[in-house]
């Protein structure tokens, strides 16, 4: 084929899967089950947990709706599939039955100075010598789209910080080294 060909043969389209909360307030927790290292950990995600995430996609939901029964759009399409101009209950029953994730789960080990702070700006952890995080978990707040590049970019910083500790290191002792010989 030299050529890109795009056919549409899908009789329904979806706007942004009836809208995406990227910026989420709800905030979820991760319990230990015990004292062994393999106890599995306790996750609850709380969706939804704070009424203004409801909120938020009710608005998305409404701009999604707007422009796809526009005038402009209906050349292209038939009908509205789903959910139509519900609200109230039967609206927070359409988005809690039909929730999904992005799968962005992060900062349970945050980046930061206040009290719920796990690492520095190093991602050195607090109280515990010589032992460093570099996952989703120390960001500060989830990042407002995907996080694997992210993770890749604090992968790549922590790979730097370790290496500028080991030149700093054996520069301080060639430095030593050489006072001692001279
Ligand atoms: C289904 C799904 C789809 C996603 N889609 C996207 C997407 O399209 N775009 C996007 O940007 N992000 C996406 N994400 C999110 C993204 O993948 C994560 O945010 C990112 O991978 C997190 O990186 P991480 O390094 O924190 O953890 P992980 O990528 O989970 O890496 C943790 C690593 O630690 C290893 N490990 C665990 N325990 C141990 C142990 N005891 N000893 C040694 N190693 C261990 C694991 O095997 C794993 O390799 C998706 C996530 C999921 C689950």
């Amino acid at each position: 084929m030299g050529e890109w060909s795009c056919e549409v043969t899908a009789a329904t389209f979806q706007l942004g899967k009836y809208g995406t909360e990227l910026s989420s307030k709800s905030r979820g927790t991760i319990h230990l089950t015990g004292k062994h290292p393999d106890d599995p950990g306790r996750i609850d995600a709380n969706y939804l947990g704070d009424p203004q995430d409801l909120k938020d996609l009710a608005t998305g939901l409404s701009m999604a709706r707007a422009i796809g029964n526009s005038v402009p759009l209906r050349p292209f399409t038939r009908r509205e599939v789903a959910p139509g101009p519900i609200s109230g209950a039967e609206l927070e029953r359409f988005f809690r039955d039909g929730l999904g994730t992005f799968w962005h789960q992060s900062g349970t080990a945050k980046m930061g100075h206040d009290e719920m702070s796990v690492v520095d700006g190093q991602l050195k952890v607090y109280g515990v010598d010589r032992l460093r995080i570099a996952d989703a978990s120390i960001l500060p707040r989830v990042t407002t789209g995907n996080t694997m590049a992210p993770c890749v970019v604090i992968g790549e910083q922590a790979a730097r910080f370790l290496q500028n500790e080991r030149y700093e290191a054996e520069a301080s002792e060639s430095r030593a080294y050489e006072e001692t010989t001279r």
